[in-house]
């Protein structure tokens, strides 16, 4: 498929999930690579769709960087959500300012912290949620539909970049002079957290570069799209 017969089919879809839901759709985006592409279509044939992002407060330079710039490009004010400071003294207070690395419980109770509650309060008047989930981007993503039913919030899920692949992506930046994470060109493939980031080496998966110090495979999927794995665990939520 071409890069236009993808942006095309990308913007007709965000435009139908728009047309349908209004200002109750919104587009939770985690800033990586694929996320810039759509919010560029997004900017220049969708504007009115809401989006956000959650600054959990342990964000790279880069990435606060990146925000400011998506800014200046396109006028955009990116709806910044942040963690309950409540929540995170008394987390750190008792476990720690470190503590994800000193237990997978304690990781997921940060990323709960952190991520999980401030996007689940963000969706909680929501009818629907666009994501940039791609097929490519592991085996357990490539059942992945068009529009989902998502069980954990109760709201419908868009995924208008499922076809894209990870050199159409990079294409589309390039030939468009969209802004990126400058991480990426230090092989950082996906960007979350400064402290569960790091950069890979040539061969290995994207994902290993977060949460490295943990072996399960399953585990490398609690960055926004954390629906299964939460169902799995018998949350009611979902995460960014
Ligand atoms: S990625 Fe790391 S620092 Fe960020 S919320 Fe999850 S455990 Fe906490």
């Amino acid at each position: 498929m071409s890069i236009d017969t993808l942006a095309d089919s990308t913007v007709a879809q965000l435009k139908a999930a728009y047309d349908k839901h209004g200002d109750k759709l919104i587009y939770p985006c985690a800033l990586g690579s694929e996320g810039m592409v759509q919010i560029d279509l997004i900017c220049h044939h969708v504007p009115g769709i809401r989006i956000m992002t959650l600054d959990t407060g342990r964000l790279p330079q880069a990435t606060y960087d990146l925000i400011q710039q998506l800014r200046d490009r396109y006028n955009l004010a990116i709806d910044v959500r942040f963690p309950e400071t409540q929540a995170v003294e008394t987390m750190v207070h008792e476990k720690g300012i470190n503590l994800f690395y000193d237990s997978l419980q304690n990781r997921k109770m940060c990323c709960g912290v952190r991520k999980i509650e401030p996007l689940r309060k963000a969706l909680a008047s929501m009818q629907a949620w666009i994501t940039g989930r791609r097929r490519d981007q592991a085996e357990n993503r490539a059942a992945i539909q068009p529009v989902e039913h998502d069980p954990v919030f109760g709201l419908l899920k868009y995924n208008p970049m499922l076809e894209w692949a990870e050199a159409d992506i990079w294409t589309y930046i390039r030939e468009n002079d969209v802004p990126y994470n400058r991480l990426h060109d230090e092989h950082y493939a996906s960007i979350g957290c400064a402290c569960c980031t790091r950069a890979i080496t040539v061969g290995e998966n994207p994902r290993a570069g977060r949460w490295w110090w943990e072996q399960e495979d399953a585990l490398a999927e609690c960055g926004l799209h954390v629906t299964s794995l939460l169902a799995r665990e018998g949350e009611s939520g979902d995460g960014i």
